[in-house]
């Protein structure tokens, strides 16, 4: 079957065939990280339906909007490579009437950790995401965990507001030496791309403790060693459904999240761990 490109809903529901739907939303310059989420679509649904939008509501005024990379031919080649159904691919317009006036609260979830770094993003994506239900209807959708704190949100979204929706979360593709997949990684210079590296490193050396405050500090002493280079937004140990701090007592699973800047580029990465299980 050729690959259907969506501009609207009218194009979405003449794409519509019988069968359960996945949803697979992402801002394009699809990798490999973006594949994976695609082949769990595939096995979970008889047709998955890509949306490539770069959401303007998810960007501050001083964020990277419009240096976004937008490849979407070559997005085009991977979805037809993966046996995607549809491209849903709205222009910003179409999408927001410039008169709207509702959106989606993220609440004070949304404003913690990540949300406390960039104000009002998270509801930019609990809006945008709604809209894409709405618009595509799936059945289930796939969330990479790279983003753990959205999809805990989106999660919660479904929870609060009755969403007929499943969420299937996938795990976070790395590249060799650690670096978790994005597509703002093309602006990362050889430079950048070394220092870049004490993400996955700070992680992977906190997840190898025992306890929160080893945790913490073994995670915080890597990322120092990095220098000057590498400009941290936050550390964060976080209870995985409500990204509140985690205390010395947690039992059970925690996110471990990193942000920093490296160069002009912001990268985001986070593990799972469990905490004093026996
Ligand atoms: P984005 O296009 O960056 O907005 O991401 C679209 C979807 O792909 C989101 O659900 C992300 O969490 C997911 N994603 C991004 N990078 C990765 C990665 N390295 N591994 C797995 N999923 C990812």
């Amino acid at each position: 079957m050729d690959l259907i490109v969506a501009r609207n809903r009218e194009d979405l529901v003449k794409a519509r065939r019988a069968g359960t739907v996945a949803l697979v939303p992402t801002m394009g310059a699809l990798h490999e990280g973006h594949r994976s989420l695609i082949r769990q679509a595939r096995v979970r649904a008889d047709q998955v339906v890509v949306s490539v939008f770069v959401n303007p509501l998810q960007f501050s005024p001083n964020e990277d909007f419009s240096r976004y990379p937008r490849t979407f031919d070559a997005d085009l080649d991977v979805c037809r490579e993966e046996g995607v159904a549809a491209v849903f691919h709205p222009a910003p317009e179409d999408m927001y009437a410039p008169d709207r006036q509702v959106s989606v609260s993220s609440g004070e979830m949304g404003r913690i950790v990540e949300g406390a770094a960039r104000p009002g993003h998270f509801d930019g994506v609990l809006t945008v995401v709604l809209k894409l239900f709405h618009l595509v209807r799936p059945d289930l959708a796939v969330f990479g965990q790279k983003d753990a704190q959205q999809l805990a949100l989106i999660r919660r979204m479904v929870a609060d507001l009755d969403l007929p929706i499943e969420i299937l979360g996938a795990p976070t593709v790395r590249e060799p030496d650690g670096l978790a997949l994005s597509s703002r990684n093309r602006f990362l210079s050889a430079d950048d791309r070394r220092v870049a590296l004490a993400l996955s490193r700070a992680l992977r050396a906190g997840a190898a403790q025992l306890t929160a405050a080893e945790i913490r500090e073994t995670a915080r002493a890597v990322l120092d060693e990095a220098g000057p280079d590498l400009d941290l937004d936050y550390l964060a140990l976080v209870d995985p459904a409500t990204f509140a701090e985690v205390g010395e007592n947690h039992v059970g699973m925690a996110v471990l999240a990193v942000a920093a800047r490296v160069g002009a580029t912001r990268l985001i990465d986070n593990v799972t761990l469990t905490l004093n299980t026996p």
